[in-house]
């Protein structure tokens, strides 16, 4: 059975377009600098933010945690959403990675104010670490794709200013806020003293994210991903998807959005589900009634032909994505509607 896959929108596969932009990428060896592609994606997506530099890597968890390192001292606290990727999903690489404590906020769907932020710095006392960085998640993905827009990102970056605090982006789905808000990637880039970027989600690409920041972090950065294990060599072919993709898939993730949609207007209908999470972009999240397990129901949908991952105690995700279209948006509806 071909099925449709609603897990996330990392299951894309490359298009025949970007395949042909692969293999025809111009390559060399990208640890010694050298290979086109890489150099002209990491120009590219630097511009794009009006940041100095980026690099690429092999993936977003990887562009976070070199993020970290690069802004933190060990023993020093970041503060960040319970929901972010960076705590949850990142293999505790905070403090594996860092030696950093965390600090975690708990707002309502993963997106903070600098009312929040202020109440999370430590006093200047040796009791407590001291707090560094602030590391916001746009969209969020545990929030169901919610997304900051600009002015409610620079009264955080305007309080961590003040505080002497550094700010990153887990920018993983920034593509689809940026859609989402019709704001200027650079309006946003501004803000931030890093930032990561993923090619490999809503924009199609098969792997890859970078981390964008001033010439002097990007050196760190590079020393880190090689600490990582992330440098690599003829990247080039990756870098012609993620340059394709940059150019090709930005604007059609409107349509993703307004899938999701349908599918959170069709949910909140059925007598099966106890609450959607509001849709802004991608991301369904939502609450079965409790006599229903979400295990029992994605087992059920992929008899159907459809996967979608149990994501909380009584909670399911789907994600919609570049594969996933109409006329698979009409099935799901016909068989969410069908149990
Ligand atoms: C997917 C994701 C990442 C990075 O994931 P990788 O699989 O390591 O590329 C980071 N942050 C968020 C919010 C994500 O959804």
């Amino acid at each position: 059975m071909r099925f449709i896959d609603l897990r996330s929108d990392t299951v894309t596969k490359p298009t025949p377009a970007m395949l042909e932009a692969m293999f025809h990428a111009e390559v060399g060896d990208d640890v010694y600098g050298e290979d086109p592609s890489v150099n002209a994606l990491e120009q590219k997506v630097a511009n794009l933010f009006g940041k100095e530099a980026a690099l690429f890597c092999p993936s977003g968890t990887m562009t976070n945690q070199i993020a970290i390192r690069i802004l933190t001292q060990p023993q020093e606290e970041v503060i960040c959403d319970r929901m972010a990727h960076i705590y949850n999903y990142e293999a505790g690489g905070i403090m594996a990675n860092s030696h950093a404590s965390v600090r975690l906020i708990h707002s309502s769907y993963g997106k903070f104010t600098p009312e929040d932020v202020l109440e999370n710095i430590n006093p200047d006392d040796i009791h407590f670490p001291p707090t560094a960085l602030v590391a916001l998640e746009n969209t969020v993905n545990k929030g169901g794709g919610c997304y900051y827009n600009a002015i409610e990102i620079e009264a955080i970056s305007k309080l961590s200013k003040e505080k002497g605090l550094k700010m990153h982006l887990d920018g993983a789905r920034i593509f689809n806020a940026l859609v989402a808000t019709s704001e200027k990637a650079e309006v946003h880039g501004k803000y931030f003293d890093t930032i990561s970027v993923c090619f490999s989600k809503g924009l199609g690409a098969p792997v890859g994210s970078a981390l964008l920041g001033t010439e002097e972090h990007i050196k760190k950065a590079k020393r880190v991903r090689k600490l990582f294990g992330g440098g690599m060599r003829q990247a080039g072919y990756l870098a012609a998807a993620a340059i394709y993709a940059l150019d090709n898939h930005i604007e059609r993730l409107a349509d993703d959005h307004r899938r999701a949609k349908t599918l959170a207007e069709t949910l909140a209908e059925l007598p099966y589900i106890a609450q959607v999470v509001p849709v802004y972009t991608n991301i369904v999240i939502f609450q079965l009634i409790d006599n229903l397990s979400p295990a029992d129901f994605s087992a059920w949908l992929k008899a159907q032909g459809i996967l979608a991952n149990p994501f909380s105690k009584q909670s399911i995700r789907m994600v919609t994505h570049l594969d996933f279209d109409d006329a698979m948006l009409e099935k799901v509806v016909k068989v969410l509607k069908s149990y």
